[in-house]
């Protein structure tokens, strides 16, 4: 069967996004004399957050802003991650604190994430802004990267969310949760699976739009799929797989994001634009 589905490049949006962005890092550093600057906190040494906090210290740079590496090792305590992350709270040189998930298991990782300023939390993750996205007041706060930035992506691809039925599967604090929120704010008739969901085909083939955010290679078969519906892969697991069986789901699509060049490069534009925004807002540059 041919198919006529478009491919959503968030490679390419993503570097539009950091393209902008690094223009109004420019206007920052002329109108403040400060660099902003992002700190990336990773505990321990799980290859693929070495990768990913590598990868966002690069894009960072890319744009013209600082990145701080602070590395921690495995053992440290939740007591001492959160030591740390207050210092940055309070250092003014410092605008975005990144820390990355998953802390090792041992750590509270919401207390953790609750030591980040709210004025300073690029990557969405306290409680605040998860409030301030639910409450529809993003300048209280910052969107979780992830969900963000596939609004972004759906923003891109002029999709109109009025109405439509959103399914998202996953429920996490930093994917499902705030997606549901952000659909739900634009107006999307919004369901959240889980694993307890009672025939998840079912509720899946009435998505309009379905996102999936469930952490198991291609567990979204093609036959969940309602034809022409509007098909977002967050999943990113081992060997470049997402939680969307891709090429029979491209047959009942009429829009899906390929994995990987889909929702992670959107994920990491987001959390730099979200840093130069809170750069923006702390020097006071409008
Ligand atoms: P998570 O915290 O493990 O949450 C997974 C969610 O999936 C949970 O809510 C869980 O339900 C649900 N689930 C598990 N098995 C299920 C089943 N059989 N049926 C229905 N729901 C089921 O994962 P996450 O952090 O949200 O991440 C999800 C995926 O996104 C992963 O592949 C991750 O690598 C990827 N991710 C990508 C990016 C990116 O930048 N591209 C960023 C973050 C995450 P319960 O709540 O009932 O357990």
């Amino acid at each position: 069967m041919t198919t006529t589905a478009t491919l959503m490049d968030g490679k390419r949006v993503a570097q539009e996004t950091l393209d902008v962005c690094a223009g109004r890092v420019r206007h920052i550093i002329a109108q403040s004399g400060v660099t902003p600057c992002l700190a990336t906190v990773l505990v321990g040494a799980d290859p693929a957050s070495v990768t990913y906090t590598a990868m966002k210290r690069k894009r960072c740079e890319a744009v013209g802003m600082k990145s701080l590496k602070i590395e921690l090792p495995e053992a440290t305590t939740t007591e001492q991650l959160v030591a740390q992350i207050t210092r940055l709270s309070h250092d003014a040189s410092v605008h975005g604190i990144l820390l990355q998930h998953p802390a090792p298991k041992h750590i509270d990782e919401r207390l953790a994430f609750e030591a980040i300023a709210p004025g300073k939390d690029v990557d969405g993750v306290t409680m605040q802004s998860f409030g301030a996205i639910t409450f529809d007041r993003p300048e209280m706060g910052f969107g979780s990267c992830t969900p963000a930035g596939i609004m972004r992506l759906l923003d891109a691809y002029d999709v109109d969310l009025k109405g439509k039925h959103a399914v998202v599967i996953g429920r996490s604090a930093i994917l499902g949760k705030p997606m549901a929120m952000m659909l739900l704010s634009r107006h999307a008739t919004v369901t959240i699976c889980h694993s307890r969901t009672v025939d998840l085909p079912g509720v899946v083939r009435l998505g309009d739009i379905v996102v999936a955010a469930v952490g198991k290679p291609k567990f979204v078969q093609g036959d969940w799929i309602k034809q022409g519906a509007i098909v977002i892969d967050a999943g990113y697991n081992a060997g470049n797989v997402g939680d969307v069986d891709f090429d029979a789901a491209l047959e009942k699509s009429s829009m899906i994001t390929p994995v990987p060049g889909g929702v992670g490069p959107m994920t990491i534009a987001t959390l730099i634009d979200q840093t130069a925004t809170a750069a923006a807002r702390m020097l006071g540059v409008e």
